[in-house]
């Protein structure tokens, strides 16, 4: 590709980010067109009137483990702003009992904590672990209901938090293949790929602002509020991109990488296999100080109320496949998390100031169904590349998942440059 062919990234969520940083190295001319005032999309910050803070619209979890989202974070500088503790541990309460345990990751890949009683999850077996051997390798994609046993204490007190948090839905109805995945990059790894990982100064300034910033310093433009309304056709290339008041026509080496959500994807390419259906999530935001004492981040069994974050100044709390609490009254909604929480971290039962985030469609609904109908990048038009955490990344929609699917749509319209020049 000549330098002076333009790459024309549509979205600017973190798949658009990702292909734009590293596309950006390259010396060619990118372009990110974003349909917002504000880039980041489902993974932004923002200042909140109600609570005075800064918050996250989620408080995202990221495992050591997820090499593309750390690969990005260094390529933008900004790999310190995450934190976690220095083995893989995690904190999970009963609430209705209030019997608390820790589960406890030894390093290496051999899972020796399972064979420690004192590491494992309570009231579990050695021989309770092996279907997860199985499910790592399952080949036809079924609902997790179908491929192992959904109840008993391993279940209820460890896979089922893990699965509702990183599918974003009901686990018995998760896709058994993704839910495999997960255990293949995580678990069977080690612990070393399970820290779990969040940016105590926010999202926004984690994984938006630094890609910002470095992408400013490479030359790359950034239209804000630029919504693309239509991509032009013509045989078997897009010839344009139609904004409404301008269409900026493409030359012969012009490429476009569209990052955009699924919803908005299917409206613009004709014919478009994708997910469908989607499950919302609900943050609930806290203006108080956790106790010094509080753990920074606990899964909740048994509550409305799914992890807790205690983060300097303020606690955040996440509910994944939200479903009917998205409609439920926020100030009911406030209430009834802010108890439980209240209860988990011996605070008072007084509402503190409180902000409540509902994002109706977080991520794609993670069944098999919907699975299925992930698109690979490429596409029957050879200038026009698919990217997003609903394309067929082979993982769940997380920032893993977005990241990955950048970085391919990029390598994607690289090695196509890379393959002219040779020639
Ligand atoms: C509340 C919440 C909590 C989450 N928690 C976690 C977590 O803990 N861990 C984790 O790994 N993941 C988590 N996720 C998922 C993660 O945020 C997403 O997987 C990731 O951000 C998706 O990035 P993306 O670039 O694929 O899509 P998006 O972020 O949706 O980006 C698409 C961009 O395209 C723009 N756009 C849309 N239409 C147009 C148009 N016509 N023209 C131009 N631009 C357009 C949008 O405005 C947006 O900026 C969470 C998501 C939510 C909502």
């Amino acid at each position: 590709m000549p330098s002076s062919d333009t790459v024309h990234i549509i979205g600017a969520g973190l798949a658009g980010l990702a292909a734009a940083v590293r596309l950006s190295a390259q010396g060619r001319r990118i372009v990110v067109h974003e349909a917002t005032g504000q880039p980041g999309g489902r993974c932004r910050s923002y200042y909140d009137h109600v609570t005075g803070m800064v918050i996250d619209n989620g408080t995202h979890l990221l495992l050591s483990g997820n090499h593309a989202a750390m690969s990005y974070l260094k390529a933008i500088g900004a790999g310190h702003l995450l934190e976690g503790p220095p083995s893989a541990e995690f904190e999970f309460i009963d609430l209705p009992t209030a019997q608390r345990w820790t589960v406890r990751f030894n390093d290496g890949q051999i899972p020796w904590w399972i064979f420690d009683k004192s590491r494992r999850v309570p009231q579990t077996r050695v021989r309770d672990y092996l279907p997860l051997m199985r499910l790592m390798w399952t080949s036809a994609d079924k609902p997790l209901s179908e491929l192992m046993r959904c109840e008993g204490p391993l279940y209820e007190r460890l896979l089922e938090p893990l699965f509702l948090a990183a599918l974003n839905i009901e686990p018995l109805h998760g896709s058994g293949k993704l839910a495999g995945r997960i255990i293949r990059e995580t678990l069977a790894l080690g612990g070393q790929a399970c820290r779990p990982l969040i940016a105590p100064g926010g999202i926004g300034d984690a994984f938006v602002a630094p890609a910002l910033r470095t992408l400013r310093e490479q030359g790359v433009e950034m239209t804000l509020q630029h919504p693309l309304h239509a991509l032009v056709f013509d045989g078997d290339r897009v010839a344009g991109l139609d904004f409404g008041e301008e269409t900026v026509s493409l030359g012969e080496g012009d490429r476009v990488i569209l990052a955009v959500p699924a919803y908005a994807a299917t409206v613009m390419v004709p014919g478009l296999s994708a997910p469908t259906a989607f499950r919302g999530i609900v943050n609930a935001h806290f203006r108080v100080d956790p106790p010094a004492r509080a753990p920074r981040m606990i899964g909740v069994v048994n509550g409305t109320t799914e992890w807790i974050f205690a983060l300097p100044g303020r606690v955040a709390v996440t509910v994944s496949d939200a479903g009917d609490l998205i409609d439920m009254p926020r100030a009911e909604l406030a209430q009834t998390i802010w108890n439980e929480v209240a209860k988990v971290l011996g605070l008072s039962d007084t509402l503190p100031p409180w902000q409540i985030v509902r994002e109706r469609r977080a991520t794609f609904a993670a069944t098999p169904e919907e699975n299925a109908k992930r698109p690979q990048p490429v596409t029957r038009w050879r200038n026009l590349v698919l990217a997003g955490d609903w394309t067929d990344t082979g993982l769940p929609a997380t920032i893993e998942g977005a990241v990955r699917s950048g970085h391919r749509a990029a390598e994607l319209v690289a090695g196509e440059a890379r393959s002219k020049k040779a020639a």
